[in-house]
């Protein structure tokens, strides 16, 4: 058997779509458009790769950005002092500070001081919190958890009742991945690296998240047949073919696994363009709440 694609460029594009006719709409309507203040502290090349891509899709989307390019030695006061000038500012919706901070800089001091109603990462404590509880709704919830759900929704992927196996316990990816299969009334494992018989654990699985960060560790004798894949996993491994002289690679050996999952999303192409797209969507989600569009 060789499983139906995930296709999540194409599900994001769709999704990207919806949102720009929503801005259309509101600004139609109100003269306001959503407004996102993307925060980056230090020079990190990946830190600036994604807060380029987000700025960029802010711009096809109509979103207004508001970008902080601070300096590694900034101070947390500084810091602390920019993200409450944000908080009041009526033009921005949604503030993203860019993970990780420098080690001088407390992140959750940092995360906690973000407005709860412009933390559209959704990894302020008392959103965390909220999505960690029962019959509790966190406000935003975090892009790439988020992605993940949206892509078995958009596959029509039935998720109540069914086994999911989340790989990875992480507070951006696996825990809160975890949390949202629960939520839609899942029946939840959470493996880690002390998991014993990790491909036991693993072959009970409907449906798999995986987001440990190892290339290719999911094997095709890991999985049950008909199991749904969602692959997280973004490794880059040396190719001496390629003109990078890498590529990039999930968590799940791709070929083997096709041919015995029923789905699977690719990577690149899968989860990855889902998280700018959920960012999208928390954002003009803000907006509407905050100019009170239902
Ligand atoms: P972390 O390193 O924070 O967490 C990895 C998790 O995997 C940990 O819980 C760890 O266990 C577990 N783990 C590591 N090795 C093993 C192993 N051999 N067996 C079982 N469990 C293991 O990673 P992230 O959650 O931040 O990211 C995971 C992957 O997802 C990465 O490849 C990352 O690049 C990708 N990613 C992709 C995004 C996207 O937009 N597509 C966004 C964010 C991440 P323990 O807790 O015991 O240490």
């Amino acid at each position: 058997m060789s499983a139906q694609l995930i296709d999540g460029k194409q599900i994001a594009a769709a999704i990207r779509e919806e949102i720009k006719a929503e801005v259309e709409e509101m600004n139609a309507g109100t003269g306001k458009v959503p407004g996102l203040a993307t925060v980056l502290v230090g020079t990190r090349k990946d830190s600036q790769t994604y807060v380029r891509m987000k700025k960029k899709a802010c711009k096809k989307a109509g979103i207004a950005s508001f970008g902080h390019d601070l300096p590694e030695d900034i101070s947390q006061e500084e810091l602390l002092k920019i993200v409450r000038e944000l908080n009041a500012n009526n033009d921005v919706h949604g503030i993203l500070v860019q993970l990780p901070l420098p080690d001088h800089i407390d992140e959750e001091t940092i995360l906690g001081a973000i407005n709860l109603e412009k933390d559209v990462d959704g990894f302020h404590p008392i959103n965390i919190g909220r999505l960690s509880m029962k019959r509790r709704e966190p406000l935003f919830v975090p892009c790439t958890p988020k992605g993940c759900i949206e892509l078995l929704d958009r596959t029509g992927v039935e998720i109540e009742g069914k086994r999911a196996v989340v790989l990875g316990r992480s507070n951006i990816v696996g825990l809160p991945v975890a949390m949202l299969l629960l939520h839609r009334n899942a029946t939840v494992s959470i493996c880690h690296s002390r998991t014993n018989d990790l491909p036991g654990v693993v072959r009970e699985a409907d449906i798999l998240v995986a987001a440990v960060g190892r290339a290719e560790m999911v094997r095709g004798d890991w999985v049950k047949p008909g199991v749904v894949v969602i692959d997280v996993g973004m490794n880059a491994i040396d190719d001496p073919t390629s003109e990078r002289g890498y590529r990039l690679t999930g968590d799940v050996a791709f070929d083997e696994v096709k041919e015995v999952a029923s789905a699977i999303t690719p990577v690149p192409g899968g989860v990855g363009p889902m998280t700018i797209a959920m960012l999208l969507r928390n954002t003009t989600d803000s907006a509407k709440h905050y100019l009170k569009i239902v």
